[in-house]
């Protein structure tokens, strides 16, 4: 437990963590992660699945086809409503936003995937690596 990093909900009913390092730090601005965060992205952690630990509580979970076809199911708490983390099943990682975290600050943002839907005020960081749909397409 000596690295673990911590998670939770706004209610501290659920608790997750991980250990190691995020495999990459990226904004998701897909219509799902607007309706979800309320604004034009989230800027979120991927975590290889085997890093992964669910610490307290029980999330429920709502799972649904994303763009590509492939089951994304989102991990949320059923007493504030938080959702905590997403497993995209097409690979081996979560993706848990940063804001969910301890010194959500130390993660920086490398790349921003589904570019294409973000509103026309929306701004990114300079220098990072945009795609209009994920890496592959
Ligand atoms: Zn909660
Ligand atoms: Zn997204």
């Amino acid at each position: 437990m000596d690295d673990m990093k911590v998670g939770k909900c706004a209610c501290g009913d659920i608790e997750f963590g991980f250990t190691g390092e995020p495999i990459n730090t990226y904004f998701c601005c897909c219509l799902e992660c607007q309706k979800i965060s309320g604004s034009d992205k989230i800027l979120l952690n991927a975590i290889p699945v085997t890093n992964f630990k669910q610490l307290k509580g029980s999330p429920s979970t709502y799972s649904r086809l994303g763009k590509s076809g492939n089951k994304v199911t989102n991990y949320f708490c059923s007493n504030c409503g938080l959702v905590l983390y997403a497993r995209p099943h097409a690979v081996e990682f979560y993706g848990v936003p940063v804001v969910r975290l301890e010194n959500p600050e130390k993660y920086q943002p490398k790349m921003a995937i589904h570019t294409a839907n973000v509103p026309s005020w929306s701004t990114l960081p300079e220098g990072i690596k945009c795609f209009a749909g994920t890496p592959h397409g």
